[in-house]
């Protein structure tokens, strides 16, 4: 797996636009990378109400090869909780929590351990974003 150098700006842009539709629900998936730059989203089917239920469904993923992790949060905080960071840990080494208002300053990416990390948004062509 290559250094992941950013996020695509379409891609980030579909991850908001399904976090606000799916408030006050959680949404919920896991991130792909192609070349370095994470492209794709493989959404958790059927993602609930609760924060809880969505991230230990997370956790019970087989596993599928994924960079990390994006839920969102149906408030205005992006802290992780507790039952966030042992997903993280599970789930690979970038996770972006998106919170209210769901727009291009309301979300945040750690680290596996919780740290915040800079993610680049790049703005690159590509074919629309894919829903694995
Ligand atoms: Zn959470």
């Amino acid at each position: 797996m290559e250094m992941v150098r950013g996020i695509a700006k379409e891609t980030l842009e579909f991850i908001l636009g399904a976090s606000k539709n799916t408030a006050p629900n959680e949404f919920a998936g896991l991130l792909h990378e192609e070349d370095g730059v994470i492209t794709d989203v493989l959404i958790l089917p059927g993602t609930e109400s609760s924060d809880r239920n969505a991230v230990i469904k997370l956790f019970m993923m087989p596993n599928v090869e994924s960079v990390g992790s994006v839920h969102s949060h149906p408030g205005p905080s992006a802290r992780p909780s507790e039952e966030d960071l042992r997903m993280f840990s599970k789930t690979g080494n970038l996770h972006i929590i998106v919170a209210e208002p769901y727009d291009k300053d309301s979300w945040v990416c750690y680290t596996r351990e919780g740290q915040p990390v800079d993610l680049p948004v790049l703005d690159i062509e590509l074919e629309e974003p894919e829903v694995i």
